[in-house]
C-alpha cells in the first residue's frame, strides 16, 4: 500500500545535523536510492500516480534530482532532460536565478530541450522553499514545455514550498 511504501522510505532517510552549515537538517536519501525494493517501489508509484501516458519527458533538478528523474523516465519510456546549475551545459540555455536564504543560485536548461507542448515531469529528492521548482518550472515553460506536474520524495511542510508553488500541485511520496 502507499502508507507502507512511505513507511518504507521515512526509514531510508537519514537526518544530518548542521549539513552543508550549521543549522540546517540535511535529509540524505542516499540509503533509499541503495535500496532496490523500495527505490523501484517508489519509482514505479511516481510513474503509477501520474499516468505513463501523462507526459513526455521528465526533468531532473541537478544533482539528487536526476537519479529519481533517470529511473521514471526509463519507467515511463520517455526521455530525461537535466536541468542544471550555471555554466554545466555545454550549448544556448535559459537561465532563472532565484535567492537563497544568503546569497542566490542559478539553474538553466538548454533552449532546445523540447518540443513545443511537451508535457513535462518535474522531479527533485526534496522540497524546502520551493525557489528551486519555481526556477525549473519557469525555465520548463520558457524553453516550450507544458508542466505536467512537480512531484518530490520528501516535502518539509514547515518550509511553505507548496503554499509558494500554489496553483501548481505538488506530489510527495512524504510530508514531515
Ligand atoms: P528549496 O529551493 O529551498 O526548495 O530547496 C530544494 C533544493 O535544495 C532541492 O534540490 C534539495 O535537494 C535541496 N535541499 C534543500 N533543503 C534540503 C534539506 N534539508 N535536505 C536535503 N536537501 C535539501
Amino acid at each position: 500500500s502507499g502508507r507502507a511504501v512511505a513507511e518504507r522510505v521515512a526509514s531510508r532517510v537519514l537526518d544530518v545535523p548542521d549539513f552543508p552549515k550549521p543549522g540546517v537538517m540535511f535529509k540524505d536519501l542516499m540509503p533509499l536510492f541503495a535500496d532496490g525494493d523500495t527505490f523501484r517501489e517508489v519509482i514505479d508509484g511516481i510513474v503509477r500516480h501520474y499516468g505513463r501516458d501523462s507526459f513526455d519527458a521528465v526533468v531532473g533538478i541537478e544533482a539528487r534530482g536526476f537519479v529519481v528523474a533517470a529511473a521514471i523516465a526509463y519507467a515511463a519510456g520517455v526521455g530525461v532532460v537535466p536541468v542544471r546549475k550555471a555554466g554545466k551545459l555545454p550549448r544556448v540555455a535559459y537561465s532563472a536565478s532565484y535567492a537563497l536564504e544568503y546569497g542566490e543560485a542559478t539553474l538553466e536548461v538548454h533552449q532546445d530541450a523540447f518540443t513545443a507542448g511537451h508535457r513535462v515531469l518535474v522531479v527533485d529528492d526534496v522540497l524546502a522553499t520551493g525557489g528551486t521548482a519555481q526556477a525549473t518550472l519557469d525555465l520548463v515553460e520558457r524553453a516550450g514545455g507544458t508542466v505536467a506536474g512537480f512531484t518530490v520524495l520528501l516535502e518539509l511542510g514547515f518550509l511553505g514550498g507548496r503554499e509558494r508553488l500554489a496553483p501548481r500541485a505538488v506530489h510527495a511520496l512524504l510530508t514531515v
